[in-house]
C-alpha cells in the first residue's frame, strides 16, 4: 500500500492534470473474501448492488469470483444482465422487482430470481409458462423479522405449497430458501437468534410442502464474520467486499482511495471569509488550496470541523461550506503547488483518512459515503 503513498507527492509535470479520480484495488476485494472464507464454511454471494457500492459492480464482481465467490447479488434484473453482459458466468441473484419480475429477461440472462409473495410467485409461474424447461430459478424470500419483504409465516403453507406445484410443473425451479437478518449493523447473536429459528422453520414448511433440501441463506456482511449461527448454506456479502465490517468488529481493507489534484492555492491573511455564507474565517495569515469535488461528487455538505483530505504526508482541514463542486482545504504554512494530489480516502492510514472517519464526519455510515460518488469522479483499477 505504502507504494500508492507517493502519489501525494506527484504533481502532473506540464500536462494536463488527472481529475479527480476514484481508484479501485481489487487486491483488497480478494483480501476481505478470504477474511470471511477464514469466519465461515458456507458458499458465498457477492452482493454489488449499487454499482458495486460505487466501486464498479463489474470490477467488484471480477474481484469476488476469481477469490472465491460463488454466486452474485443485486438489487433488480437490469444490475444483473449488465453482469451477464461483461462476462460473469456463476449464478446470480436479484431480489427486488418493483414493476414484476420480467419473466422473459430472467430467463434470457439467466438470472435468479427472490420472490417473496404469494401473487409474485403466481404471476411468475404463469409468465413463466412459455418459457421452457428448466424454468426460472427461484430462491424462496421469507420474513424473518424485518417487515420489508418476504412472505409473512402465517402464508407459509400456502407459500410453499404453490412454489411445489410450479417446481412441479417445470416453470419455475426452486433452489433455495433466503432470509434477511434485521440486525444487520451490529454484533448480536443473541438477536439473531430469532431470525435462526423463523429460518429454520421455513426450511421445515418447504420440507412438508415437498421440497427436498434446499439452499438456505440469511446472513449479510455483519452475520458472516460474528455469528455461525446465522451462516446456513451461503453468506451474502456486500459491504464487507469494499471493506465495511458493518458489526465494527474486524479490520478489512478499504477497496477504493479517492484524489484530486489541486487546482487552486492562494495566501489568505488573518480575517478572510472563506466560501458561501463566510462561515469559516482564517484565524491567521495562511495558504488555502481548492480541489475541484464537491457536494455532486458525494462529498457530505454536512462536515464536523475534524474533516480534513491528505496532502503530501499530512492531514488538512477542510474549511468553509462544502460547494457543489469544490472545497477548500487550509493548509497552513505549507504552500501546495497546483497540480499536488490530495487523497480524500483510502485504506492507506496514517494520514490518509478512512472511509470510516468520513462517515464519522459526517455523521452517516461508510455505505453512504462510497455510493454517494458521483459519475464526474473517473474510475480507475489499480
Ligand atoms: C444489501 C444486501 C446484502 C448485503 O448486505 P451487506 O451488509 O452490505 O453485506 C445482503 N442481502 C440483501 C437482501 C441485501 O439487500
Amino acid at each position: 500500500m505504502t507504494l500508492f503513498r507517493s502519489a501525494s507527492a506527484m504533481t502532473a509535470a506540464g500536462s494536463r492534470l488527472d481529475g479527480p479520480t476514484l481508484q479501485v484495488l481489487p487486491v483488497a476485494v480478494a483480501a476481505n473474501i478470504r477474511r470471511v472464507q477464514a469466519r465461515t464454511d458456507a458458499r458465498i454471494m457477492a452482493v454489488v448492488k449499487a454499482d458495486g457500492y460505487g466501486h464498479g459492480a463489474v470490477t467488484v464482481a471480477r474481484a469476488a469470483v476469481a477469490a472465491g465467490a460463488e454466486q452474485l447479488g443485486v438489487t433488480d434484473i437490469a444490475e444483473g444482465s449488465a453482469l451477464r453482459a461483461a462476462g460473469l458466468t456463476v449464478p446470480i441473484l436479484a431480489w427486488l422487482h418493483p414493476s414484476g419480475i420480467d419473466a422473459a429477461r430472467a430467463a434470457a440472462d439467466r438470472i435468479d430470481v427472490a420472490v417473496g409473495s404469494i401473487d409474485e410467485l403466481r404471476q411468475l409461474i404463469v409468465d413463466a409458462g412459455p418459457l421452457g424447461d428448466p424454468g426460472i430459478r427461484v430462491h424462496l424470500g421469507v420474513d424473518t423479522g424485518m417487515a420489508r419483504g418476504g412472505c409473512p409465516s402465517e402464508q407459509w403453507d400456502d407459500f410453499f405449497r404453490l412454489a411445489r406445484a410450479g417446481h412441479g410443473l417445470g416453470r419455475i425451479e426452486v433452489v433455495a430458501i433466503m432470509g434477511h437478518l434485521p440486525l444487520a449493523d451490529h454484533a448480536d447473536p443473541v438477536h439473531n437468534a430469532a431470525a435462526v429459528s423463523r429460518m429454520n422453520a421455513a426450511r421445515a414448511a418447504a420440507r412438508a410442502a415437498g421440497f427436498g433440501r434446499l439452499l438456505v441463506h440469511l446472513a449479510a456482511t455483519s452475520g458472516a464474520l460474528t455469528d455461525r449461527a446465522t451462516h446456513f448454506g451461503l453468506v451474502r456479502i456486500g459491504a464487507g467486499l469494499v471493506g465495511i465490517d458493518p458489526s465494527g468488529t474486524v479490520a478489512l481493507s478499504g477497496a477504493s482511495r479517492l484524489t484530486a489534484p489541486i487546482v487552486h492555492t492562494s495566501l489568505a491573511p488573518k480575517g478572510t471569509p472563506v466560501g458561501y455564507g463566510g462561515i469559516h474565517v482564517t484565524d491567521r495569515e495562511t495558504h488555502l488550496s481548492v480541489i475541484g469535488l464537491g457536494y455532486a461528487d458525494g462529498i457530505p455538505r454536512g462536515l464536523s470541523a475534524n474533516a480534513a483530505v491528505e496532502i503530501g504526508g499530512r492531514r488538512h482541514r477542510i474549511v468553509g461550506r462544502v460547494s457543489m463542486d469544490q472545497i477548500v482545504i487550509d493548509t497552513g504554512a505549507e504552500a501546495f503547488p497546483h497540480g499536488t494530489i490530495a487523497t480524500v480516502f483510502g485504506p492507506d492510514g496514517g494520514a490518509v483518512p478512512s472511509i470510516h472517519e468520513w462517515a464519522d464526519w459526517a455523521a452517516t455510515i461508510p455505505h453512504t459515503i462510497v455510493t454517494g460518488i458521483g459519475p464526474r469522479v473517473k474510475r480507475s483499477i489499480a
